[in-house]
């Protein structure tokens, strides 16, 4: 296990990238600490899969540097950086039984077979597969065969890092739920470090203590799932995360005063910065209905199950609210109140409120 840390590091699959556009990632620093469960969260084609193979070392970054606990690593090859890496498909031998193909890493390794039974029953009896161990690959279906991969990234006990890049993709999803949880609670039993790459918040938010968001090559905020639900610093981190995402509505400000529609909203803190285009944001779990309060129209209601997603109209503008118990009919005249607290101003994406302390 290690701490991992990426340095100014960019790539591009170019061989003579011009712009910023011409790169997959265009400026990475990051450490991860030692034992961590990290999710590297973001629509594809942002860049997550390049970053784990830069890490792995299947890639090699156009500039920038790959430390492990402060070992440059940049330029070993993968086989020399002690890594496991779960892809998105299943890595397994067809022709080798449950129990060789759990093995092999460890023998690869050159332990001696007494510890490859003990490490082989130990993971076998994490993922519940111990019935199948005598069973030929070729013989599971594809949730059992990730399964297995997913063993074969567990197995050692002596890797810096055991990275998964979207390994539920095949999984059926009934059992995609019960996986996430047992990732979870694998985490929590062997204390590597881990990093799990996946576009789906859900998963993300189950596995990880820290999240990475990215878009577009760029990390645009690292946090616990509380702060990226709480205070996003980026619009997309608001708008990707929560079901349905933060409303960002757009807004006017005049000597200090932000206008919706021109009612007069009030802010979580101070207003920073200045200039170039301004958004409010604030999550529907904080819009309610009461009886003053901004002038809208309910244009759509969503049934949920625990609660309801009211869409409405503040002029042109849809606003959304969570709404417990009762909800207003679709065209009703209602007013939204919006929690001061959680109302934030962001200015070209970025936030631009101060936290009040
Ligand atoms: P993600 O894993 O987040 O979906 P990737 O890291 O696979 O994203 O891709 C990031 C960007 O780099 C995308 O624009 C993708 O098209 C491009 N890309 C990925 N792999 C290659 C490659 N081997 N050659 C050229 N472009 C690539
Ligand atoms: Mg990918």
């Amino acid at each position: 296990m290690a701490k991992i840390t990426l340095s100014n590091l960019r790539h591009s699959y170019m061989p003579n990238p011009k712009g910023p556009e011409d790169y997959a990632l265009k400026e990475i620093d990051l450490d991860w600490t030692d034992g961590g469960a990290y999710a590297l969260l973001g629509p594809s084609g942002c860049g997550k899969s390049t970053l784990l193979n830069i890490i792995s070392g299947l890639l090699t970054p156009s500039e920038g540097r790959i430390l492990f606990d402060d070992r440059d690593v940049t330029d070993l090859p993968p086989d020399k950086r002690n890594i496991a890496q779960v892809f998105q498909f299943p890595v397994i031998y067809d022709t080798m039984t449950v129990r060789e193909n759990l093995a092999f890493p460890l023998r690869n390794r050159g332990l001696d077979e007494a510890k490859i039974t003990e490490r082989v029953a130990e993971i076998a009896s994490m993922l519940e597969v111990e019935e199948m161990l005598d069973t030929r690959a070729a013989h599971l279906s594809s949730d059992n065969k990730q399964k297995i991969s997913m063993g074969r990234g567990l197995v050692r006990d002596e890797v810096n890092v055991v990275m998964f890049d979207e390994p539920l993709t095949v999984i059926d999803p009934h059992l995609k739920w019960k996986l996430r949880s047992k990732l979870k609670e694998l985490h929590q039993r062997v204390r590597a470090t881990m990093i799990y790459v996946t576009h789906d918040q859900t998963e993300a938010l189950t596995f990880a203590d820290q999240v990475v968001v990215m878009q577009d090559g760029e990390v645009v905020q690292i946090g616990s799932p509380v702060d990226l639900f709480e205070r996003p610093q980026h619009t997309f981190v608001g708008h990707f995360i929560g079901s349905p995402g933060m409303n960002v509505l757009p807004v006017s400000e005049n000597a200090g005063v932000v206008t919706l529609e021109g009612h007069p909203v009030t802010l979580e803190g101070a207003i920073s910065g200045q200039g170039g285009k301004i958004e409010l944001g604030i999550r529907p779990e904080f819009v309610s209905l009461g009886d003053s309060g901004i002038a809208a129209r309910i244009r759509k209601v969503s049934d949920v199950g625990r609660h309801s997603v009211v869409e409405a109209m503040v002029g042109d503008i849809p606003v959304k609210a969570v709404v417990e118990g009762a909800v207003p009919e679709q065209g009703e005249a209602v007013h939204l109140v919006l929690r001061p607290d959680q109302t934030r101003l962001y200015r070209d994406g970025w936030i631009a409120t101060e936290a009040r302390t």
